[in-house]
């Protein structure tokens, strides 16, 4: 259930290829290979095209990877811890591990983004003018790279929060109203409103009888997501803030075995003993810890062949953290690591798990109870 991989180190930052890329690395190819390329140099062979059009898509990766590295070294320039940078299906995300200080660091972090992306657009028109009259077929692929660096700088413009454009939008709110929390919110719906008209217009295009409306209804669903879930875990960041391990943390966990399958953990411990968390291994070796939030990602059909020992988060993939660390700490610690769990150890001791679940239930109860 991996979602992707690791190819490599940049900077002191993880480079992690989602397996979304691969699909848009396919088409990218196969559009420019049998489409753009044959389009603007007729007459070359297959190979060619082929040739030149996985050669310009793994640039347009690259380009993707410039342009996060870029946020990246800027953040880390600026103090803070960048974890990893993962490539996705439209574009990249560096999980910078801090949310930034003050407006001014985050109005340079976010546009330095969209700057570089222009930047490489001239770089490639530049040497695509060199190009001229010397070789078509370089100087249509770097007129494609030109191409999609600016349309990249636009798209990550889009004023709506978690866009670069929407980091712009929220740092020079946040530096008029002093209101972080308010300013993401208004620039998380800022966010949304464009992703409604961006799927609006997609309806209208594909109503007229075009496909490409298609792309744009998807980059709208896209953005949308991304601004609720965006907006979500800000809030969530600074309702946990101030609250410790703790307050946080479950205490009284059953050992199962990792042979076990989902289907009995369910039937037999989920159910029966009311308990969300179950530490995997023998009598004094943990091998893993497992939670609820494992068992759901397990579609119900699966439950009887998928084992325990599948689904749990091993012992070597586990961060440990000290009763007294901060909520927000442990938040971002669990997206950072891409975990469901964190277990809490004093001295040498498991002394409790704190569950991905756990911090939003933890947060419900406290707005329920406004306290
Ligand atoms: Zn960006």
């Amino acid at each position: 259930m991996k979602r992707g991989f690791r190819i490599g180190k940049i900077a002191g930052i993880d480079i992690h290829v989602d397996s979304s890329w691969f699909i848009i690395f396919v088409l990218f190819s196969w559009m420019l290979a049998t489409t753009y390329f044959p389009g603007s140099f007729p007459g070359a062979g297959p190979i060619i095209y082929w040739l030149l059009g996985l050669v310009t898509s793994l640039l347009v990766f690259v380009s993707v990877l410039i342009h996060e590295l870029a946020h990246s070294l800027v953040a880390i320039k600026q103090g803070e811890k960048v974890d990893r940078i993962t490539l996705f299906i439209l574009g990249g995300v560096a999980q910078i591990t801090d949310e930034p200080k003050e407006p001014l660091s985050e109005f340079v972090m976010a546009v330095v983004g969209p700057l570089t992306s222009f930047i490489l657009a001239s770089f490639f028109f530049m040497l695509s003018l060199l190009f001229f009259g010397v070789s078509a077929a370089l100087r249509s692929a770097l007129i494609y790279l030109a191409i999609i660096n600016t349309v990249l700088g636009l798209f990550n413009l889009i004023p709506g929060f978690p866009m670069d454009g929407g980091r712009v939008l929220r740092s020079i709110l946040w530096s008029m109203t002093g209101d972080l929390r308010r300013a993401t919110r208004i620039a998380s719906f800022s966010g949304q409103a464009f992703s409604f008209l961006l799927v609006f217009l997609g309806i209208l295009e594909v109503l007229r009888g075009s496909l490409s409306g298609l792309w744009l209804i998807f980059v709208g669903w896209f953005l949308q997501n991304a601004a609720v879930r965006g907006y979500r875990q800000v809030v969530m960041k600074t309702q946990l803030r101030g609250t410790k391990a703790r307050d946080l943390m479950v205490e009284h966990f059953t050992v199962v075995d990792g042979g076990i399958t989902v289907q009995i953990l369910v039937d037999h411990f989920i159910l029966k003993k009311k308990e969300r968390i179950f530490l995997v291994g023998g009598e004094d070796y943990l091998r893993g810890i497992v939670c609820t939030d494992d068992v759901k990602k397990v579609p119900k059909m699966q439950r009887g062949e998928t084992f325990v020992q599948d689904i749990m988060t091993p012992r070597d993939r586990l961060e440990f953290v000290g009763p007294d660390e901060d909520g927000e700490a442990i938040l971002r610690k669990l997206a950072a690591r891409d975990v469901n769990l964190i277990p809490v150890m004093d001295e040498e001791k498991l002394i409790g798990v704190i569950c991905q679940s756990d911090l939003l239930r933890y947060i419900q109860l406290k707005n329920e109870l406004k306290s």
